[in-house]
């Protein structure tokens, strides 16, 4: 079994002060090395995308926009925090080609399973708009690598960032062979301010969307039943063929921007379920795809962890425990989600 990681920390896209800097994931490798791990992974090169392979998930408009802004030195590309430094349009371009670079090794079987270890993240970039620190996203341009490339028919992209994958389902919106799952926060004036239980796609895409709106302080328990119990089913029928997982480790309790409360074991736990499920469903096929995450060693261990289970291992580190306060039950919130008539 080989499991294989690309790393492309876009070191000179960074921003001083800002939660989303290179030195999120800077010092990574010595890291994995420390916790033996690097040993048993295969190492990818990443490369830069090429113009196709952006066009299929953004504008020309949107593409050629933070080209211009980078090619004059950078600059905010948006009316929140999203910036660009001048090499910018370079390393989001590579985030893409590692991530797709990724998924050709999975598909032809080169590989088993892997993780795009890229920056910056992706799952808030939409169709024709940057935002959440996103410039392009890596994971639906993933997506499409395998439907155009490898005549994938269904793909799951499953996205449990503690914030809502706003440009995932706006570019999957209308399709019905991309099933997309966001389990997030949900909560006033939390960013991105969309992900309902009622956006369920829509025309042909109808019910191919599906978003598990959490309360804050969810935490382990919450998470994982929503997993097993209403997401779980879900992707069976659908049959994917191929599992991308969006993974950021800002819903753990430490995180500075949210307040989710899943622990690092909880991590483990949702990367080993996600994995059983690729065993079972469509040969063991996954990819992860780093998205956000601002405690750095919550981001090691997390990303550690998840090596672990793709490995094939059930050991956890979690330094940390779990949340201090007491969970939220979802069951009611689930309740609500299984009673939605959904045409799938
Ligand atoms: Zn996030």
């Amino acid at each position: 079994m080989t499991t294989i990681f690309v790393y492309a920390p876009a070191l000179a896209h960074t921003k001083l002060h800002h939660p989303e800097n290179s030195a999120r994931i800077a010092h990574l490798l010595p890291q994995l090395e420390q916790l033996n791990l690097l040993m048993d992974l295969k190492a990818l090169r990443a490369v830069p995308a090429t113009w196709k392979q952006l066009r299929r998930i953004h504008t020309e408009g949107l593409i050629k926009y933070v080209e211009a802004v980078c090619r004059r030195g950078g600059g905010l590309l948006d009316q929140g925090d999203t910036y660009a430094t001048a090499d910018s349009f370079d390393l989001a371009s590579l985030a893409v080609g590692g991530t797709c670079t990724a998924v050709d090794e999975i598909m032809t079987g080169r590989a088993h399973n892997g993780f795009a270890l890229v920056r910056p993240p992706g799952h808030h970039a939409e169709t024709d708009n940057v935002s959440g620190f996103c410039l392009f996203n890596n994971v639906a341009a993933a997506a499409r690598q395998a439907q155009l490339e490898h005549g994938v028919e269904r793909v799951l992209v499953l996205d449990f960032d503690v914030h809502h994958g706003n440009g995932t389902q706006d570019i999957f919106f209308e399709d019905d062979t991309v099933l997309f799952v966001s389990m997030h926060l949900f909560a006033p004036y939390f960013y991105p301010g969309i992900g309902g239980l009622h956006e369920i796609g829509t025309r042909q895409g109808r019910g191919f969307t599906v978003n598990v709106p959490f309360p804050p302080g969810v935490g382990d328990d919450g998470y994982l039943k929503a997993l097993k119990e209403y997401v779980r089913p879900i992707v069976a029928r659908f049959d994917p063929e191929l599992m991308l997982v969006s993974v950021g480790f800002d819903a753990h309790w430490r995180d500075p921007l949210a307040m989710a409360g899943l622990s690092l074991k909880g991590y483990g736990l949702m990367a080993q379920t996600l994995i059983k499920m690729a065993g079972e469903m469509c040969n063991g096929r996954i990819l992860f795809v780093l998205e956000g995450g601002y405690q750095h060693d919550v981001l090691a261990y997390g990303i550690a962890n998840v090596f672990n289970a793709l490995l094939g291992r059930d050991s956890i580190h979690d330094p940390f425990g779990p949340m201090p306060e007491p969970e939220q039950d979802v069951s009611e919130l689930l309740e609500q989600l299984k009673n939605r008539n959904l045409p799938n």
